[in-house]
């Protein structure tokens, strides 16, 4: 969501005048689009902050801005711990970046922008013919913005607000843009994209019939979505992976906690049970489907007992890759309020665990796919040596290939025979 919001936030500033530039001493704009779903994202904001704040001593002119949803949160603390920044602007105001420039230049005083867009409409005016930089092969639609779900453990609806939709015409408008500028795949995003249509459209329809729809669309060759929630994940939308050629077969559920009694107290309002109903009929439906998913351990209470659950749903599924976390307390989430119980040794353990058996099911998994041939969407030059292309297969696994550099371009799709496998990577000879 926030490459998203940066790349909306580029195309703003572009029609102004602004132009990226790599050197940040040539910077006449600086902006940091914040995350603060962990600790560790926030730490780095300020250490990034720090290295920066030198950059006004030497020019003046230098605006500074902080936003996304560190911003949200705390936009006025941030601003007294940093006070030469410029301004601080929530997600929620993306739109109104080049005003908020502008109010910098007419006025010294710094400001903060965090109210959510009040308007029924969730709309992203229509994009201008001038692209500050073409879209890749693969690029983002944001279709929902919010959250409604309020897990215990999560920042994401008190810094995103509710639940909002786009127009389907305007996502189609903007998909057909993207793909007369060179996309091959798009990426629709959301914090829960089966959630899509609730909430903010004239004419409600729900997330596979947008599926269906956009999968018409005339050049577009691949079709994905994340993220996903169980409760909203229907057996419409397991049908339209069986249905439509262009929707890949890989599926991200983030299922953070194998045992009933954790996702009860997380708020994920589903069980264990429920959510393996689902991957079951999505595996009969789609059997080469490969399934990611996110994963937290040490949530307050989480006995070693509930631990090995989450073990035994990891094997049982058989995940391609997931994010695996230990759970940090966020302040302002009802999770930061009960007891953080679990020592942070044995967080660091559990995670270790997880991770190393992640490790097993990915290679075991890419294993499968030695001397087999995959198809790629190439989507720019490999940095590995002795490979020319890289790219992805259907099932979201990266993939290095060797073939003739003049024979093939970014956006391609080619046929590749896989010769090796490392991590969550496989390598091999275009055919
Ligand atoms: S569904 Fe996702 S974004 Fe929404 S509250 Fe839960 S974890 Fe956060």
């Amino acid at each position: 969501m926030n490459v998203a919001d940066t790349d909306r936030m580029e195309l703003i500033l572009f029609h102004s005048g602004y132009r990226r530039t790599q050197e940040k001493e040539e910077a006449d704009l600086i902006l940091v689009n914040t995350c603060s779903i962990r600790e560790k994202a926030e730490q780095k904001t300020f250490s990034l902050f720090g290295g920066l704040k030198p950059l006004k001593a030497t020019n003046p002119d230098l605006i500074l801005g902080l936003t996304g949803c560190m911003g949200q949160q705390d936009g006025e603390k941030m601003l007294k711990r940093m006070p030469f920044l410029d301004f601080v602007l929530g997600p929620d105001q993306v739109e109104g970046i080049g005003k908020a420039v502008n109010r910098v230049r007419e006025s010294d005083k710094p400001f903060v922008w965090t109210g959510f867009d009040s308007e029924k409409i969730y709309s992203i005016p229509e994009i201008s013919e001038d692209l500050p930089q073409k879209p890749g092969p693969s690029a983002f639609v944001n279709i929902i913005k919010g959250c409604d779900k309020f897990c215990t453990f999560c920042i994401v609806p008190f810094t995103r607000g509710r639940e909002k939709s786009r127009e389907p015409e305007e996502l189609h408008q903007e998909i057909r843009h993207l793909i007369k500028h060179g996309a091959r795949e798009i990426i629709l995003l959301g914090q829960n994209v089966n959630s899509y249509g609730k909430r903010g459209l004239n004419n409600s329809i729900p997330f596979h019939e947008l599926l269906y729809g956009i999968a018409e669309i005339s050049g577009l060759q691949r079709l994905r979505f994340t993220t996903s929630h169980p409760n909203d994940f229907t057996r419409e939308t397991i049908r339209a992976y069986r249905d439509l050629d262009v929707l890949v077969n890989h599926l991200h559920l983030p299922i953070q906690s194998g045992n009933n009694e954790i996702l009860k107290t997380m708020r994920r309002d589903h069980t264990v049970e429920e959510y393996l109903e689902l991957i079951d009929e999505l595996k009969s439906e789609v059997p080469d489907v490969s399934l990611t998913t996110d994963i937290i351990v040490g949530f307050p209470g989480e006995t070693e007992a509930q631990f090995q659950d989450t073990l035994k749903v990891m094997e049982r599924v058989g995940y391609s890759s997931s994010f695996m976390f230990s759970y940090s307390p966020r302040p302002g989430t009802p999770a930061n309020e009960m007891l953080d119980s679990v020592p942070e040794d044995v967080k660091k353990r559990r995670l270790q665990e997880i991770i190393q058996l992640q490790n097993r099911l990915t290679e075991e998994q890419g294993k499968s796919y030695q001397g087999k041939t995959v198809e790629v969407l190439i989507e720019g030059s490999s940095s590995r040596p002795g490979y020319s292309f890289k790219g992805r297969n259907p099932q979201y696994w990266r993939v290095n290939a060797k073939g003739n550099e003049g024979s093939y371009k970014p956006g391609d799709i080619v046929k590749v025979n896989v010769e090796q496998t490392s991590g969550h990577g496989l390598s091999g000879v275009i055919q």
